[in-house]
């Protein structure tokens, strides 16, 4: 019955059925059970006239009637009356088969009217709307709670109005019979008290009450968060039962000298939680897929050293990946440090690396003379060869592909343990769910002493006043980056952009005696590198640049972070920015210059960024800026489009669905004992609809 076509539904036959199908992918009589309303109208609430505003929905209005008439003549006569309450009056208007109504309607009379207000001559009236006298709603028995079904516009046009959606879903109620099969394990529905399944599709359609509505839907919700978290996690299970990985047994030589004698500080109590994680995974015998969070300056860098050692220790070697030349090469100047003081070798590979050396290091990856290879993406070309890969490590993972860190995979067999970074904190829902195959860790905490940047908002109007600022803090030894946006559509004209300033903004510090440098995306990798090395080593005071210097650049000594056009970046990318300063001793500033005219959005972008430095609570405003798809970057799979979940508002009951799912599959990975039937039957099921088993990973 639940697979019958919805045309054979009665009201809807095979036109509207096409149009269901095109616009909403709805087929079966099932599909059309699972349109869930997304709000309610609460028909025990009455508007006054005063408080009507143009808004896409019903309304309830309480009054009487006066001047009752028909007017017009041909085919625009039509049936009025204004409908008046203490408040005000509005329009009320038939156009069509209003002869009953004419022969019914009373002024004096009390009357209960319900329909959607629209403007014309910049007055209010409602065309068609329910009317009923008070008598008569007393008799009958309604939905207090009016369901409202997402549409199309094309639907709408289409006579799909809310009215016929919920008379359809009438129809539809009564051709079916309620019995589904219940789909969430007693014992979690007992815990949990959820109502079951029956009661639940029927109350999303048709609430008896608020409380049942809440019920059905906190019912509904748990019911695809279970589901969506059971494909993560029954993946995440089967990966580590079937690919075996490397077992570092040892804490040997290299990591605790490490830990003893070189470490330069006191590791926070995150990155010894962090560590602990990998060494547990490490030892499990399965291969470790890990993801790592730490907003910028956490210190993953530290983290990801101390894991390879823990992989030299056990006789293999270990590499890093990062997504640009400049980043990678900052790597190896760090860590190149701390290897040689173990002893260790250490090379880096990009794609500027010379044949010579390529051919060298390719000798002694595949010899086992390197232990450690950092590098971009060159890393994995087929050449690369390891004699045994046992740790990869990705910084900024979400410049890679899922592509790439399949091929790092294939850089060994068994595979190597694998560690992702990223500096680009996501909420932890969101994490849970794109990242939901990988275990994620996260420092949570900055190494001590470092001092908050003040961020603060200045208009265009005011750069002059800026730049003598920034002239003063470089006049005391400091250093600053100027950034100017990147268009992507017209990267010739933006280029024009941060030319055109770099001429007045040498010519500004000139006179002081302050050198000026410039890095965009246009230059040769080399011209960039010298560039950089030469605001390293303080030859240029002022760095003019676009976000190529966006990723993990440290520059302790720099302490200004004057972004121009600061509307025009994302969230994310703004607090990357700002991650470049604060670095140092001395205090730090982000300036965000915008100008005058704002749009919400953007307001809401600097207000936050003035307001708060943790990158979590960024991410979360960024998420609900602009939803789960754009942060992502991709629209990946159908992960995200939930029916009735709110990866934003549900972010307690995704917790719940994953701890609850974790305990059922923690036994019973394969679903195989009885008690668990149904639950496998609705995963496949699901898992068949969604395809989205094979998308991620
Ligand atoms: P990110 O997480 O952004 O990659 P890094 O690893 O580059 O951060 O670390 C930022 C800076 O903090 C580096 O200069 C690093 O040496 C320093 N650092 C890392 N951990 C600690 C710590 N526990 N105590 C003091 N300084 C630390
Ligand atoms: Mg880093």
């Amino acid at each position: 019955m639940l697979q019958s076509s919805v045309k054979y539904l009665p009201g809807i036959g095979a036109v509207k059925a096409e149009l269901l199908a095109q616009e909403l992918n709805i087929y079966t009589y099932e599909d059309l059970l699972n349109h869930f309303p997304f709000r309610y109208i609460d028909r025990t609430k009455y508007y006054q006239i005063k408080d009507i505003r143009l808004a896409n929905t019903d309304i309830q209005i309480k009054g009487k009637l006066k001047d009752i008439q028909e007017i017009g003549s041909g085919r625009k006569k039509r049936l009025t009356a204004t409908l008046y309450d203490d408040t005000g009056e509005v329009e009320l208007i038939w156009f069509k088969n209003y002869q009953w109504l004419q022969d019914k309607l009373k002024t004096d009379t009390l009357y209960i009217i319900y329909g959607k207000p629209n403007l014309f001559n910049r007055k209010f009236n409602i065309a068609h709307p329910e009317i009923e006298t008070i008598e008569e709603r007393e008799k009958k028995t309604f939905l207090k709670l009016q369901p409202v079904y997402p549409s199309t516009e094309k639907l709408t046009k289409k006579g799909f109005t809310n009215r016929f959606w919920t008379k359809i879903m009438g129809q539809l109620f009564k051709e079916i019979n309620l019995n589904f099969k219940e789909s969430i394990p007693d014992d979690i529905r007992q815990e949990l008290k959820l109502i079951d399944k029956n009661k639940a599709i029927f109350n999303i359609h048709f609430p008896q009450s608020l409380a049942w509505l809440q019920a059905a839907q906190t019912r509904l919700k748990f019911e695809e968060l279970f589901y969506l978290q059971l494909q993560l996690l029954q993946k995440n299970l089967e990966r580590k039962k079937k690919i075996k990985g490397h077992i570092f047994n040892n804490i040997g030589h290299y990591f605790n000298r490490f830990y003893q004698d070189i470490l330069p500080f006191e590791l926070t109590t995150a990155q010894k939680r962090v560590i602990k994680d990998i060494r547990k995974d490490v030892k499990s015998g399965a291969q470790m897929n890990r993801l790592l969070q730490g907003d910028v300056g956490s210190g993953k860098t530290i983290v990801a050293f101390m894991s390879m050692l823990m992989a030299i220790d056990n006789g293999f070697q270990a590499t890093l990946m990062a997504p640009t030349e400049i980043l990678a090469q900052q790597h190896y100047q760090g860590l190149k440090q701390f290897a040689e003081n173990l002893g260790l070798n250490i090379k880096l590979l990009t794609g500027s690396t010379k044949k010579k050396e390529r051919n060298e290091i390719a000798e002694n990856l595949i010899n086992g003379n390197l232990h450690i290879l950092v590098g971009t993406h060159a890393i994995l070309e087929d050449v690369v060869r390891f004699k045994n890969l046992g740790l990869a490590i990705i910084d900024e993972q979400h410049r890679f592909g899922v592509a790439q860190r399949a091929k790092m995979w294939r850089k060994n067999n068994p595979p190597p343990h694998m560690l992702v970074m990223t500096a680009t904190p996501i909420p932890r829902t969101l994490a849970m769910t794109h990242y939901g195959d990988l275990d994620v860790s996260v420092i949570d905490e900055l190494p001590p002493g470092r001092k908050p940047v003040t961020t603060l908002h200045r208009y265009r109007k005011d750069k002059l006043k800026v730049f003598e600022f920034i002239k003063h803090e470089v006049q005391n030894g400091r250093q600053a980056y100027i950034v100017f946006p990147l268009i992507e559509e017209s990267k010739t004209l933006d280029y024009q952009n941060l030319t055109d300033n770099y001429e007045k903004i040498i010519r500004f510090f000139k006179d002081s005696g302050i050198n000026t440098g410039m890095v965009h995306g246009q230059m040769k990798p080399e011209d960039k590198e010298t560039e950089m090395q030469k605001f390293k080593n303080n030859d240029t005071q002022v760095l003019v640049a676009t976000t190529v210097i966006e990723v993990g650049v440290d520059v302790p000594n720099a302490n200004i972070m004057l972004i121009e056009s600061a509307e025009r970046f994302g969230l994310s990318q703004l607090h990357q920015l700002r991650g470049r300063v604060g670095r140092g001793a001395a205090k730090s500033y982000c300036i965000l210059m915008t100008d005058y005219k704002l749009s919400q959005e953007a307001r809401t972008r600097i207000e936050t960024m003035v307001a708060t430095n943790n990158g979590f609570k960024i991410a979360e405003v960024d998420l609900k800026l602009r939803g789960p798809g754009n942060i992502l970057g991709t629209q990946q799979s159908g992960i995200m489009r939930f029916r009735i979940a709110d990866i934003i508002k549900d972010a307690t009951l995704m917790h719940t669905a994953r701890h609850y799912a974790y305990r059922l599959l923690k036994d019973d990975f394969l679903l195989q004992h009885p008690k668990n039937r149904n639950v496998k039957y609705f995963l496949e099921k699901q898992i068949q609809k969604t395809g989205f088993w094979n998308l991620i990973g």
